[in-house]
């Protein structure tokens, strides 16, 4: 996908990081609904149906679309605090298995991403819901992977969960396979040949049918494209630390399409008091740090509707509304000085066009 926006500069005041949300919410609505990546879209969908959804933490430097170089819409992304998940949970465990009927009712499988990041270079680059420990965010995924299996079945016919890792200082992308082996793309050639590739990840997943290899294939390829392209900008170890500057709360962020500027938490937990209390955390730390300008940050509450018309637009509003407040809620009581620099934006968004609307 193209750049359409750049970033806002590391002097730009919160109003003009505000304005420029808004401008990219629109730009990428206008993309999204652009007769060309609309038939795009339509067409990878047709050659790759397995539907993919990735389970990941809520740090602003995890974002597998643009490490996987995906478009846009492909990836149901699912987003909480350290990558932590339990499908125990009322609204997580009602939200998956929507995803999962909805795919077996268009026909298709599930091929499922259960992500962990950690910085090879420095510890504390890693992931913070872990406390940087890497051997517990692993645990972590593979214990939730197996919950998957229970619940969708252990011989993962429809629903195939994999456990992938991020090195987030080179972008690469480990596969954990179903005994103990793992393909580490930061360690293949940027050239190695599609054949071979999908030779490996045959032999990691033996029981994944040919369609889903196919249809992780251009991610893997994707992926091994990123590494190239970060080892030849030879990007600054400094901008793998954290510089969010929007805590995004709710769900529909994909449109956010750029790495490290939110911290996106999704409505999952029946606690998200405490995500959303280590997000303002890491807001203040990135101030105290001077990584982004102290003036402000922003809140953005989303909820996603799927029909301009009757409950389900009402009920969005009603969830943004739910959100904001809970999000004033922890910044009044725990962060007084950081809830003089939050400026909230109320949105929901068309599901069907990827544009916000401010309520
Ligand atoms: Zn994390």
């Amino acid at each position: 996908m193209s750049k359409i926006l750049e970033k806002p500069s590391h002097e730009a005041s919160i109003e003009e990081k505000i304005n420029w949300l808004r401008r990219l919410n629109q730009e990428h609505s206008d993309f999204f609904c652009s007769p060309d990546e609309r038939l795009q879209r339509d067409l990878y969908r047709a050659q790759h149906p397995t539907e993919i959804g990735a389970f990941k933490c809520m740090d602003g430097r995890i974002n597998i679309p643009i490490l996987t170089q995906m478009p846009l819409g492909i990836i149901q992304p699912f987003r909480n605090l350290g990558g932590k998940f339990d499908l125990g949970w009322p609204y997580l465990g009602q939200a998956f298995e929507n995803w999962v009927n909805y795919a077996i009712k268009k026909g298709r499988k599930c091929l499922v991403l259960v992500t962990y990041h950690f910085s090879k270079g420095d510890t504390h680059r890693g992931c913070a819901g872990f406390h940087y420990d890497t051997e517990a965010a692993i645990a972590s995924a593979k214990s939730f992977k197996q919950q998957i299996e229970r619940i969708f079945g252990k011989k993962r016919t429809i629903v195939y969960p994999i456990v992938v890792g991020l090195e987030t200082d080179t972008d690469a992308l480990i596969f954990h396979g179903v005994d103990e082996q793992q393909l580490d793309l930061g360690q293949l050639k940027a050239d190695v040949e599609v054949n071979d590739l999908r030779h490996k990840l045959s032999e990691l997943y033996p029981d994944m049918d040919e369609q889903m290899i196919n249809d992780l294939l251009p991610l893997v390829v994707g992926n091994l494209r990123q590494i190239a392209e970060i080892k030849k900008l030879n990007r600054p170890v400094d901008d793998s630390k954290h510089r969010e500057f929007i805590v995004g709360i709710g769900r529909g962020f994909d449109w956010l399409h750029e790495p490290n500027i939110a911290l996106l938490i999704g409505p999952y937990s029946p606690d998200s008091y405490q995500p959303i209390k280590t997000a303002f955390e890491i807001i203040q730390s990135n101030m105290d740090e001077k990584r982004i300008k102290d003036d402000g940050f922003i809140v953005l509450a989303s909820s996603p509707y799927f029909q301009n018309l009757g409950v389900d637009r009402q009920r969005a509003i009603e969830k943004t509304r739910y959100l904001i407040s809970l999000a004033q809620e922890v910044a009044t009581k725990r962060f007084p000085d950081l809830a003089k620099k939050m400026h909230t934006i109320s949105a929901i968004i068309d599901i069907n066009t990827r544009k916000i609307e401010e309520i």
